[in-house]
C-alpha cells in the first residue's frame, strides 16, 4: 500500500477519533483538488499489509468515541487489492473501518462488505459537466449510489459546491437523489475552499470558486424540501 500522508482527526472522516491513511494516486483530476500531491500513484511510502495492521493495532487506545481507521486519497480504491486485504484484517481484529472515495470504482461493492462507514463524493449530476472538470464521468458513481440505496447500506454523500461549476442548480442534484430510497443516506455540503491552491505545480484553474451564504442556503432548502437528510462534520 502506498501512502502519501497519514494522521489522526476527530469525526471528520467517519465517526470518532480516527487514524486516516491517504493512499496515493487518483483517476480523477478535479481542478479544485486540495491534495494534488496525492494524484500520482507512485509518490509516497510503501507499507505491507502486516505493517498497516500492526500500526493500527498499536493505535487502538486512540480509537475513542467509536473511532477507527479511514482510508482516503487520492483515491483509495485504486489500490483495490491492498485495500481489500487491509480492510479484511482490520475487521477480523474488530477495528472500525471507513473509506472515503470518489465513487468511480466498479469494484467498490466488493470492498463494502468490509467497510463500516462509507463516505462517497457526488460532485455533479451531469456526467458531461463532471467529465469536463474532473476528466471522469458520472456513470459509475451513480451506479454505486443506486446499489447502496437498494441495499440499504449506510452511505454518507459529500457534495463539494463550487461557484460556476455545480452551484447554480441544486434542483439537479435533488431530482436525481429523489428517485431513490435514501433512508440510509446522509448528505454533506462542502463549500469551495482554496486550501490546496498553493500545492498545485500546474496552473490552478478555479478562478472564482467561492460560494455565497445564499447559495449554501438554497442547497439546504432544496434538500430539506425533499426530505434529504443533511449533516455537517
Ligand atoms: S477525486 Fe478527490 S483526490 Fe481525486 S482529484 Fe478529485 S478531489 Fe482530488
Amino acid at each position: 500500500m502506498i501512502v502519501f500522508q497519514k494522521g489522526f482527526n476527530f469525526s471528520q472522516d467517519g465517526p470518532g477519533n480516527r487514524l486516516v491513511y491517504h493512499l496515493s494516486g487518483c483517476n480523477m483530476s478535479c481542478i479544485w483538488c486540495s491534495n494534488p500531491e496525492g494524484m500520482d500513484k507512485g509518490v509516497g511510502d510503501h507499507y505491507s499489509t502486516e505493517q498497516i495492521l500492526d500500526e493500527c493495532n498499536r493505535c487502538r487506545p486512540m480509537f475513542f468515541s467509536g473511532g477507527g481507521v479511514t482510508f482516503t486519497g487520492g483515491e483509495a480504491t485504486l489500490q483495490h487489492q491492498e485495500l481489500l486485504c487491509v480492510l479484511k484484517g482490520l475487521k477480523n481484529m474488530g477495528i472500525h473501518t471507513a473509506i472515503e472515495t470518489n465513487g468511480t470504482s466498479k469494484r467498490l461493492p466488493e470492498l463494502l462488505e468490509w467497510v463500516d462507514y462509507l463516505i462517497m463524493d457526488f460532485k455533479h449530476y451531469d456526467s458531461e459537466v463532471l467529465k469536463k472538470y474532473t476528466g471522469v464521468g458520472n456513470e459509475t458513481v451513480m451506479h454505486n449510489f443506486e446499489l447502496n440505496c437498494k441495499s440499504g447500506r449506510q452511505q454518507h454523500i459529500r457534495i463539494p459546491i463550487i461557484n460556476g461549476i455545480n452551484s447554480d442548480y441544486p434542483q439537479g442534484f435533488v431530482q436525481y437523489f429523489s428517485r431513490f430510497n435514501t433512508d440510509n443516506t446522509v448528505f454533506e455540503f462542502l463549500p469551495y475552499h482554496e486550501y490546496g491552491k498553493g500545492k498545485w505545480k500546474d496552473e490552478y484553474k478555479v478562478k472564482n470558486g467561492f460560494i455565497t451564504k445564499e447559495v449554501l442556503q438554497s442547497f439546504t432548502e432544496v434538500f430539506n424540501s425533499h426530505g434529504l437528510k443533511i449533516i455537517k462534520t
